[in-house]
Parts: C-alpha cells; structure tokens; sequence
C-alpha cells in the first residue's frame, strides 16, 4: 500500500544525511590513518557520528589542494562567484531541517536556535554573492601628471579557517565565506566538539552548489589531536592566513606562533561581557533582557552577558525580577521546541562552571537560583555578592551563569566593565537614550548596544573584539582581513627617478 505524503509542515525532520569522511580536493576520504572518533550528542550522550580522524599528512593534502585552486578561483569573474554563493543559498534552504536536527544533536543548541542559524546562514550567502562586484580598490591622485596610481586589494592565498563549537553553523560558514568572497581558497579544522556541523556540512552544501575542487576543504580530527593539524598550517608557505574563532588561551598560542611564522592571522575571540543597568533604566525591560542575554544557548555564546552592573537603587528590583525570569526559562530535551536552556556541551563544561560556581559560594557568594544541573542540563543560575577575585567575576565561562553587582554611579559601573582586559561585547540599559550612548562610547568593546542586547547579530555589521578579545570583523569588512592591498602605478611619460 502506497504510504501518504506527509505535509513538509507536520512531517518530522529527516535525519540528517551526515558526512563523516575528510573533504579534500573535491572528494570525500578516509583519513590517511584511517582512523575515525566518535561524536556524542551533548543531551543523549549517544553518538551522533563517527568522524574521519584526520592527521598532518592529511591536512597538507588539504593545503596542497587548496594551494593548487587557487589561482583560478582567485581569477573567477564576479558572476560565476555571484551564482554559486546564491546557488549554496539555495541548498541552504532545501536542508534547513536536517541541518537544524543535525546542529541540535551535534551541539545541544535549541531547535529556535538552529532554525534561525539557518536564516542566518542564508543571509551570509546572499553577502558573499553581493560582494563579489564589490569593488576592490581605489584609484589615487598621484603627483606625476602621467602617473596612473591605484590601489588594489587581493587575496592572501590559502587561508586555514579554525572554527569553534559553539556558534552552531554561523561562525563556521562566516569563516568561510569570508575569505572566499575575498579571493582566497579555505581548509577548515572545525572544532572536534561539531566536526560535522563545524565543517562537513559547510563542504557538502558548497560542494552541491558546484564550487571547484580544492576551493574548499576540511579536515576534521579526534579530541586532543588539533596540534598536528595546527602544525601543517604554520609549516607551510602557501598557507597565508591563520583564521581562528575560539577562546583567549588557544588564540594568544595560536597568535603566537603566528607572529613566529609571519603568517597574517585573525582571532574571534571571547570576552567578559557586561551590562550596565543605569539608575532611570526600565527595571523589567532590563531584567528580562539580562536573562536571556545570559541564559540564550546555555550561555555558551561568545555575546552572552556574564555580568550585570546594576545602579543601586534598582538592584533590589532587578535581582528579584531577574530571579523571576530565569526560573521561568523552560530547561532540558534541546528536541523539544519549547526549550531554551539545554545541555552544555561536555562533562568538563559542566565541571568546570560547577567548579567555578563553588569557588564563588566559598569565598562568600550566593547563589540565589540554579546551580544544579540534570544530566548536562544546568540550571539558570544567578549570583550575587561575588568577590572580585572569584574567577566567574572577570573570566567567561561557557555556561547559563550570571553575577549581578550593584554601583553607585556610571563612573563605577564603567570602571568595572573597562576593569577585564577584555573587549568584545557590552550593552546599556537606559531610559535616556543619549546618557545610554554616552556611556555606551566609553565602553571598551568591539560592538556596544543601548538598549537592546549583547547578542545582537546582523550579519553585515562587524562584530569582532579590542584588546584581549582579538581582531578581525565579521560583514564587508571583513575582506578587508583577507585580502592585501597593493599600490600600482603605471607611468606614462618618462620620470626622473629623483
Ligand atoms: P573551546 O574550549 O571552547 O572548545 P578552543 O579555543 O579550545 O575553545 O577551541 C576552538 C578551536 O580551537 C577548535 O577548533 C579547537 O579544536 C581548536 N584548538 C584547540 N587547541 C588547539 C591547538 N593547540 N592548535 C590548533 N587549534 C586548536
């Protein structure tokens, strides 16, 4: 008996047709070890996949396919560009469920998450196909009446993209997109946490959209072996760029090793986020904004808000509202729609916050909801009254976390969030919109936002850090870190040299 068509609407996600094999030059591989590692979901703890272990001498086949791509793609004219970033656009869409199941199982994020990632994802495409007739140069004045003087841009060669767990399918496909809408060809080490969301996929939809062989690869690799990866990287000259995403501690090693080897690097990194709760701020607005700007995908989100600096006449308030909100927050099966607060991603995220959370307690913190978990699953967990040398009080951690602190004035508040060393993200709350931007400039961060949150995410506009929260900038500019500009002139008469 022919079965009925299920409604695209009602019919539950496919599963997902996972690749799980090395992507080189066009191909899908064993690892040249052949060996493979098992992936877990974070809520089940069963395994999601079972990867390709890739190794050194796979990576510099990655690199040597990706050298030899790209002096034609480099070539490719706008329009070919133009039509296989839309063309990716379009597979995009055409996978969005089994790509949405896939980011829920490989990383534990909410099925709201992973559906508005794939939007997301889109968008990115569609730039990357509009910034293919972007112009790529200026023409200057020059002194020398027949001197034609131009500046071009071109891209750097073959960029080595290192992409993070966490940002499910967006901070992988940025640190693609950028750097081939620029010019260059790609190999991805995606993080082993996400190999298959991290990297595979990004392979698999471009390679349906029909890019060439080589333009981009990936090499995914077992828990605690990224080093010999890393080292084919540096080692080879036609690697131009180190591309990372990720924490402070592996970016300053990688940055490191990056100024060793005079390779150009770009580093996404983390930070210490705060939000400034000033003294005529909407109490309620700003409470519920702080929870789900702390809570959003178990606050393991390099934009989560890690701390509130709240004026001390409302603090009482917000605690209280902010309380209120976060026990609301449905928590657990990240399948389930309703869902906001899921799993963290491994049992040495869970440690480490269960850690950092009894550090607090002990030298005199309280924590007044949360703090427990079930399975990975933590509860939305708010602090107070944590000492400034608690490491939850300056350092991030990955984890639905959130101290709150009161001040006396703007001055404090400021002090305390420019006080981290760190640069990536803050965000004021205020019922004058003009005091907001005020203080809101004397933060020291790569993006800042009155009134609204730190997750804020548009997809043109650049988001990156200062200080100790790296460099690099997501949008159009972005081409700008991967490409070099270089001055040419064509003289046409004949000049003196002096
Ligand atoms: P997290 O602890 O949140 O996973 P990491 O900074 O360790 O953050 O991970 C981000 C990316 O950096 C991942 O792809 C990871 O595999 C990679 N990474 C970690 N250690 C190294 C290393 N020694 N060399 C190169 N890449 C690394």
């Amino acid at each position: 008996m022919a079965t009925e068509p299920t409604s695209p609407d009602t019919a539950p996600a496919a599963a997902p047709a996972l690749p799980n094999k090395l992507f080189i030059d066009g191909e899908w591989r064993e690892a040249a070890g052949g060996r493979t590692f098992a992936v877990l979901d974070p809520y089940t703890r069963e395994t999601f996949a079972e990867v390709a272990a890739g190794g050194k001498e796979d990576a510099q086949a990655a690199i040597a396919a990706a050298a030899k791509a790209f002096e034609e793609w480099a070539a490719t004219p706008p329009e070919a560009k133009r039509r296989l970033f839309q063309r990716a656009a379009d597979v995009v869409d055409r996978r969005r469920k089994e790509t949405a199941a896939a980011l829920v199982a490989e990383t534990g994020c909410s099925a709201g998450f992973a559906e508005h990632m794939q939007d997301g994802v889109q968008v990115n495409l569609h730039h990357a196909a509009a910034w293919a007739y972007e112009p790529r140069g200026q023409v200057l004045q020059s002194n020398y009446a027949n001197t034609y003087s131009t500046a071009v841009r071109r891209p750097l060669g073959v960029v080595a993209s290192i992409t993070p767990w966490n940002g499910g399918s967006i901070l992988p496909w940025r640190s693609v997109l950028s750097p081939l809408a620029a010019g260059n060809t790609v190999v991805v080490k995606p993080s082993e946490e996400s190999p298959v969301t991290a990297g595979l996929l990004v392979a698999s939809a471009l390679e349906e959209a029909g890019f060439p062989a080589g333009v981009v690869n990936v090499v995914p690799h077992a828990p605690g072996e990224a080093g010999p990866i890393a080292d084919a990287f540096y080692e080879s000259d036609a690697v131009r760029c180190i591309n990372f995403i990720g924490s402070v501690p592996t970016g300053r090693m990688l940055a490191e090793r990056a100024g060793r080897t005079l390779k150009r690097s770009v580093m996404e990194l983390g930070g210490f986020n705060q939000l400034l709760v000033l003294d005529d701020a909407d109490v309620g607005y700003a409470a519920v904004m702080g929870s789900l700007s702390a809570f959003f995908h178990q606050g393991q989100v390099c934009l989560n808000v890690r701390k509130a600096l709240v004026a001390r006449p409302l603090y009482d308030a917000f605690v209280e509202a902010l309380v209120a909100h976060a026990k609301t927050l449905p928590t657990g099966d990240p399948r389930d729609p309703a869902t906001i607060v899921g799993p963290l991603i491994n049992e040495r995220a869970l440690e480490m916050a269960q850690q950092r959370v009894q550090e607090a307690v002990d030298k005199g913190a309280r924590v007044l909801t949360g703090g427990g978990h079930d399975g990975l699953v933590m509860e939305p967990t708010v602090l107070v009254d944590v000492p400034d040398d608690a490491t939850i009080a300056y350092e991030e951690t990955f984890a639905p976390l959130l101290v709150v602190r009161a001040v006396d004035d703007d001055e404090e508040a400021l002090r305390i969030a420019n006080g981290t060393g760190y640069g990536l993200t803050g965000a004021v709350v205020s019922g004058d919109r003009y005091r907001g931007f005020e203080v809101a400039q004397r933060m020291q961060a790569g993006s800042v936002h009155v009134n609204t949150s730190t997750l804020n995410d548009e997809l043109h506009a650049p988001i990156g850090g200062v200080r100790d929260s790296g460099w690099g900038r997501s949008g159009p500019q972005s081409i700008d870190d991967f490409s070099d500009v270089i001055w040419l002139t064509v003289e046409g008469g004949r000049r003196p040299i002096w």
